[in-house]
């Protein structure tokens, strides 16, 4: 997912070269705005957290792209392509990473990825209701 900062940011095009040229294959895209019930239930892992309130109003910000990556091992190699979740560390640690490129802080990290093969059938089927194999 590009969030909200990555779409408003333009970064999505400089994303996408790096999805492809990382071997990723985009199977289907689309944008939405996502409302709070939507960020609160995807998030719901989130909710006993100091900063729930300000990561829904984050991802309520403005539209997001979703897309369904395909590639071996997709799961691991994404995480490590967009880096680690604070993106002001990641500048430093990952300077090439996604996060480290469009991102600016623990919060505003412009890209989400799936953490396991389970959690990205979750994610798949809560915004495209569809299930996928493997
Ligand atoms: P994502 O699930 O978005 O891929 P992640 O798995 O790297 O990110 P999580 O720990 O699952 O990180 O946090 C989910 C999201 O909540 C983060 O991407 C970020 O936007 C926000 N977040 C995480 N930690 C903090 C924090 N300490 N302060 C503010 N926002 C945070």
């Amino acid at each position: 997912m590009i969030k909200p900062d990555g779409l408003s940011g333009n970064y999505t095009d400089r994303i996408k070269n790096l999805i492809s040229d990382s071997g990723f294959t985009i199977c289907k895209e689309r944008i939405i705005q996502l409302d709070e019930e939507s960020v609160m239930s995807f998030y719901a892992e989130h909710s006993s957290r100091s900063f729930f309130g300000s990561l829904v109003k984050y991802m309520t910000s403005g539209p997001v792209l979703l897309m369904i990556l395909e590639k071996e091992n997709a799961v691991a190699d994404w995480r490590a392509l967009i880096g680690p979740t604070d993106a002001s560390k990641a500048k430093v640690t990952h300077p090439h990473s996604i996060r480290a490129l469009c991102g600016l802080d623990s919060e505003k990290n412009c890209v989400h990825g799936s953490d396991s093969p389970q959690s990205a059938q979750r994610e798949i089927s809560f915004f495209f209701e569809e299930k996928i194999s493997g």
